[in-house]
C-alpha cells in the first residue's frame, strides 16, 4: 500500500463497465483514490446492458462484485457524467484539474458500417443498439426497432446469437437469416451460446446450403461431410419460426421500398482462399437477392472519437513501438503520430483499447495488466496530500454543477436499486429495470434524504 501522505495519488477512470471498475480495484487496492465517470446512471457497462437479460446468475453475480468493489470508500462514482467535448465535462478539463493519471474504459461506443448502398434506409440496425435496447438502457430502450417477420443478422459471432435469441423466442419473427462471409468452420459464436436457438433451426435448409457451397469448401480442403455431421441437426424447427444461415456471402447493397423501408439484402457470393492457415473470403462478382423486412449488424464497433483522442480507423491509435516495461506502457497509451509521443498520464483498458474483443474476463484481464502500468508509473511520481485530492474532487464537483450535469453517486444507485428491487418483487420477477433517465433520477431524488453531496476525507462537497 502506498497509502501514505503525499504519495497517494488520485486517478479519473472514463467508463465504470468491467473494465473501469476492476481497474479502480487494482488503483484502490495501491492506495489511491479513484474517480469513476460513467455516461450511463447505472456502472455495469454491458454486463448490465449488453449481457442477455435471461443470464440471471451471470449478472447478478457481477453486479455483487461491482458493488463490493464499488464500496470503497477511496472508489468515488458519477453517474450520467459523459466525458467529451460539450458533454458533462471534457477530457481537457478532467486534465486541468490536475489527476494524477485518466484511464479511458469507455467501451466501444462508435458505430460500425459496411459503407455499402442503402445501408442507411429504415429498419437498418446495429446489433449493440438493439441490444441496448432490450436490456433496457437509455435512450435506446424508448426507440422503437421495427424488425417485421424477416430479418438478416450480418455476422457470426456470439453477438448475432444474441439477437437472434431475442428474434425468435421473443419478437416471435418468422425467419431469420445469418448472413456470413465464410463457411460453417468460421462460425465466431460458442456452440454453448448457440443452444438457446437451435430448436429453431431449419435443418433441411442447412443441408442444402453447405451443398451448395460444398465445391468452394473442398477447394481449401475442407471436409463436406464432417461438415454436414456437425452443422445438421435431426430437429425439426417450428413451421412458423426458422433460423438459416447463408454462407460465403457478403453484403452488397440494402434494397428499399418506396418508402424507405428495407426489402432486400443484395449479397455477393464469395470464394474461399488459403491465406497461410487461414481462409480468407474473395468475391465472385455473382450477386444474389434476399428478401427481407430488416437488417441487423451484427459485426463488432469502434471507439468514439467524441472522448478526443487520437482516433484511426475505428480505434485510438496506441505507439506502435513497445516502450521499455514488462508490460510495455505503449501497449496501454494513446500515442499522437503528430509529435511521435504517446499521451503522458493516460490509459487506454478493456474494449476501449481493444474495441468488441472477449469476454467480460478478458475485460478484467486487460484493466489488471493495464493498472500495473498506471501503479508503475504513479509510484515514479509525487502524490498528493488528502486534502489537496478532497480538492480536486471538490473542482470536479463544481465543474459538473457549473455543465447542469445532473449526476449520481454511489449512494444514489443502492437507492435506486432497492426501489427496482422492490418493484420486482411485486412483480414476481428477478428483476426490474426503469427505462429511462429520466424514471431513475425522480426515484433517486425522491430517496435521498438530504441534497446530493459527495462525501471526500475532510468533509462533503456538492451543494449544502
Ligand atoms: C451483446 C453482448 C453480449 C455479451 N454477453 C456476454 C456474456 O454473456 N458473458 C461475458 O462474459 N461477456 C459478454 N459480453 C462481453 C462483455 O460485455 C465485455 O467484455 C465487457 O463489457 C467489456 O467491458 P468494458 O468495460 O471494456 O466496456 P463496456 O462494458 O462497454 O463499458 C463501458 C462503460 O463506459 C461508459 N462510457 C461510454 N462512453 C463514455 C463516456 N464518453 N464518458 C463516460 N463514460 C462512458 C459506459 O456507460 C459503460 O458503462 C457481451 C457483449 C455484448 C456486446
Amino acid at each position: 500500500m502506498t497509502d501514505v501522505e503525499g504519495k497517494r495519488h488520485v486517478v479519473a477512470v472514463i467508463g465504470a463497465g468491467p473494465a473501469g471498475i476492476y481497474a479502480a480495484r487494482k488503483l484502490a487496492e495501491a492506495g489511491h483514490v479513484v474517480v469513476l465517470l460513467n455516461r450511463d446512471i447505472k456502472p455495469g457497462g454491458l454486463a448490465e446492458y449488453g449481457i442477455f437479460f435471461d443470464k440471471e446468475k451471470m449478472k447478478e453475480g457481477l453486479r455483487k462484485q461491482f458493488k463490493r468493489i464499488l464500496s470503497d470508500p477511496k472508489v468515488f462514482y458519477f453517474g450520467h457524467v459523459t466525458v467529451g467535448q460539450g458533454k458533462a465535462v471534457a477530457l481537457e478539463e478532467l486534465q486541468r484539474i490536475g489527476f494524477s493519471a485518466i484511464v479511458v474504459s469507455a467501451g466501444a461506443q462508435g458505430t460500425k458500417k459496411l459503407g455499402i448502398p442503402g445501408e442507411d434506409c429504415l429498419s437498418v440496425y446495429h446489433a449493440k443498439d438493439v441490444v441496448y435496447h432490450y436490456n433496457k438502457l437509455p435512450p435506446f430502450s424508448q426507440r422503437p426497432y421495427e424488425v417485421g417477420r424477416r430479418v438478416a443478422i450480418i455476422g457470426m459471432g456470439n453477438v448475432m446469437v444474441d439477437v437472434a435469441n431475442w428474434l425468435l423466442n421473443y419478437k416471435k419473427v418468422s425467419e431469420v437469416t445469418v448472413v456470413a462471409r465464410r463457411g460453417p468452420k468460421e462460425k465466431a459464436y460458442d456452440d454453448s451460446e448457440f443452444e438457446v436457438v437451435e430448436q429453431y433451426l431449419d435443418n433441411e435448409d442447412m443441408r442444402r446450403e453447405i451443398q451448395r457451397i460444398a465445391p468452394r469448401l473442398e477447394v481449401v480442403g475442407q471436409n463436406v461431410e464432417e461438415i454436414l455431421k456437425t452443422f445438421v441437426k435431426e430437429t425439426v424447427p417450428p413451421a412458423d419460426c426458422k433460423l438459416r444461415f447463408r454462407y460465403l456471402c457478403s453484403p452488397h447493397q440494402v434494397i428499399a421500398d418506396n418508402q424507405g423501408k428495407v426489402a432486400a439484402l443484395e449479397v455477393e457470393v464469395n470464394d474461399l482462399v488459403l491465406d497461410g492457415e487461414r481462409t480468407v473470403a474473395k468475391g465472385t462478382g455473382q450477386l444474389s437477392r434476399i428478401d427481407l423486412d430488416c437488417v441487423i449488424y451484427a459485426i463488432g464497433d469502434q471507439v468514439d472519437s467524441a472522448i478526443g483522442l487520437p482516433f484511426s480507423r475505428g480505434a485510438f491509435v496506441t505507439s506502435p513501438d513497445k516502450l521499455p516495461g514488462d508490460p510495455s506502457p505503449s501497449l496501454y497509451q494513446p500515442y499522437d503520430p503528430g509529435t511521435g509521443k504517446v499521451l503522458e498520464g493516460l490509459y487506454l483498458v478493456g474494449w476501449s483499447r481493444n474495441a468488441s474483443v472477449g469476454l467480460v474476463g478478458v475485460a478484467k484481464k486487460d484493466a489488471e495488466t493495464g493498472m500495473k502500468v498506471v501503479n508503475n508509473y504513479l509510484a515514479s511520481k509525487e502524490g498528493f496530500a488528502s486534502a489537496v485530492i478532497d480538492q480536486k474532487i471538490a473542482t470536479l464537483v463544481n465543474k459538473l454543477e457549473a455543465n447542469k450535469a445532473s449526476f449520481v453517486t454511489k449512494q444514489d444507485i443502492e437507492l435506486l436499486e432497492a426501489v427496482e428491487k422492490e418493484e420486482a418483487r411485486k412483480r414476481e420477477t428477478w428483476e426490474y429495470k426503469f427505462s429511462t433517465d429520466e424514471e431513475m433520477l425522480t426515484v433517486i431524488s425522491a430517496k435521498r434524504e438530504q441534497p446530493l453531496q459527495v462525501a471526500v476525507a475532510n468533509g462533503p462537497v456538492g451543494k449544502s
